[in-house]
């Protein structure tokens, strides 16, 4: 209580605001390149739709920063200062959604476009908890207060796709131009607000090929435990974009030079400190970059069932040097790690349901005589356990000839899989529980039709 007090004391005297800056720089066309054929119809659509109507509206965030540099933006927002629901009322498929700040999005088709109404900058009813972040924050305001509010200044900007100017409170533009990360604001409160800008800083850094300018990424490496304040579901969302962004490798050694990686992904902090559990690691998230940037799926549950592997096989060999069978010391050893993640990481139900069953075919790639490899290529998810054990061979951390053989063997006509089958190692592989007898009639869960495995997976390899 007395501690909580003397926090707000602190927080009201420390606090600075962002500057608000009343007048933008507006930067026209032939200043700032943006080439308007990379906005979709769509978003260019809602901002005249909504401006007709005589309200402001502009492309806003990440689209605009990404525009800047020329890349292609994966999603467009639009920010207004009509309300949500005079949004709603312009459009013919618009919901509103979200409790904490209300948004509307308005769909064409496959295609959403996020609209926010302008946010407020300083609630004064607004609820911190005592380290400063703040819990529930829904105010409209003005578009200078918008500004001031957004995390940092590359992140700030207002495209009006229909006069194609650039609204630039907090000199954005000069920040893309030099490729700098900057935080608006006092960057400490900013990180206390929210812990997560601290990842974002990180993520953008690394995806974009910035520099955190040195004020922004002073205070991050003392305000790292506040990460363990946000909650598991949020964590979730911001570490699974980080490992999407098609730069993870990048963003993972980020996140350790800044001393981030602690309690991000508590189970990662062990894997990354041994060299075996590093590799695996590293090489798992290289190839899933690879993947991003191709424009390939990225299956969630495969990309985690790679980064828990070295805990779920430090688990089950524990577990088998207790004396206890192979495949339930297995599945004991995939409880324990599931349940200690999924307590900080809110990693959802359908993923673990994946990672558990990826996990668990590993052993059963050993088996390599009689039907066994048949009745395994009956699996639904065989293609994903099949990707999972090459990228453990790739890290040796499995036999390469075991890798090899199922490769041939996936591959092969019927005739050439027996004798494959035939020329397998007849002997088990090493720690694998003596062959009970298969009761007939039993069926392992999850078995189908074995047409379906080519669309499984995580990979076309
Ligand atoms: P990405 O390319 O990953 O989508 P983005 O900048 O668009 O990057 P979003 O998470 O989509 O990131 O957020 C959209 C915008 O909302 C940001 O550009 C920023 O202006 C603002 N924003 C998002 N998260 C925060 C935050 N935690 N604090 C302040 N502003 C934020
Ligand atoms: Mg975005």
């Amino acid at each position: 209580m007395i501690k909580k007090f003397v926090a707000q004391v602190t927080d009201l005297f420390t606090r600075r605001k962002p500057r608000l800056r009343k007048e933008p720089k507006r930067i026209g066309a032939a200043e700032h390149a943006i080439d308007r054929g990379l906005v979709p119809r769509n978003a260019q659509r809602v901002c005249e739709t909504l401006q007709k109507q005589g309200f402001a509206a502009y492309i806003v965030g990440g689209a605009v920063r990404d525009l800047l540099l020329g890349i292609a933006p994966k999603d467009f927002d639009v920010a207004t200062d009509a309300t949500p629901e005079q949004v709603k009322a312009q459009f013919r498929r618009a919901i509103i959604i979200g409790r904490r700040f209300r948004l509307v999005h308005v769909m064409f088709g496959q295609e959403t476009i996020e609209v926010s109404t302008f946010r407020a900058l300083d609630n004064p009813d607004r609820q911190t908890d005592e380290h400063g972040r703040v819990l529930a924050d829904n105010l409209f305001g003005s578009q200078p207060e918008d500004a001031a509010r957004r995390d940092f200044t590359v992140n700030a900007l207002y495209y009006d796709p229909v006069t194609e100017t650039v609204l630039d409170y907090h000199d954005g533009v000069k920040d893309v131009r030099r490729r700098r990360l900057r935080m608006i604001g006092e960057p400490e409160t900013r990180y206390r607000e929210d812990p997560v800008r601290m990842l974002r800083a990180v993520r953008f850094a690394a995806k974009l090929g910035f520099e955190i300018d040195e004020a922004t990424r002073k205070p991050i490496a003392a305000l790292a435990h506040l990460i363990e304040n946000v909650p598991a579901a949020r964590l979730f969302d911001e570490m699974l974009k980080l490992l999407t962004s098609g730069h993870a490798v990048a963003c993972i050694t980020r996140l350790r030079v800044e001393g981030l990686h602690h309690g991000v992904l508590p189970l990662l902090d062990v894997i990354l400190e041994q060299p075996e559990g590093e590799r695996f690691v590293m090489l798992a998230l290289s190839r899933t970059d690879e993947r991003v940037r191709a424009g390939k799926h990225i299956a969630v549950g495969f990309l985690f069932a790679t980064l828990l592997w070295h805990e779920v096989l430090k688990q089950w060999k524990l577990r088998e040097g207790r004396g206890e069978h192979r495949i339930p010391a297995l599945d004991a050893a995939i409880d324990d790690v599931l349940e200690r993640q999924t307590e900080k990481l809110a990693i959802q139900r359908r993923y673990t349901a994946d990672m558990r069953e990826i996990w668990m075919l590993q052993p059963r790639f050993e088996r390599r005589t009689g039907r066994n490899p048949f009745k395994l290529l009956e699996h639904l998810r065989v293609r994903a356990g099949y990707d999972f054990l090459v990228l453990r061979c790739a890290a040796e951390e499995a036999p390469a000839d075991l890798g090899d053989w199922w490769t041939r063997f996936m591959h092969a006509g019927e005739e050439e899989r027996e004798l494959l089958v035939q020329s397998s190692p007849a002997l088990r592989a090493p720690g694998t529980a003596p062959r009970r007898r298969r009761r007939r009639g039993r069926r392992g869960s999850g078995e189908g039709d074995a047409a379906a495995i080519e669309a499984q997976g995580n990979g076309d390899n």
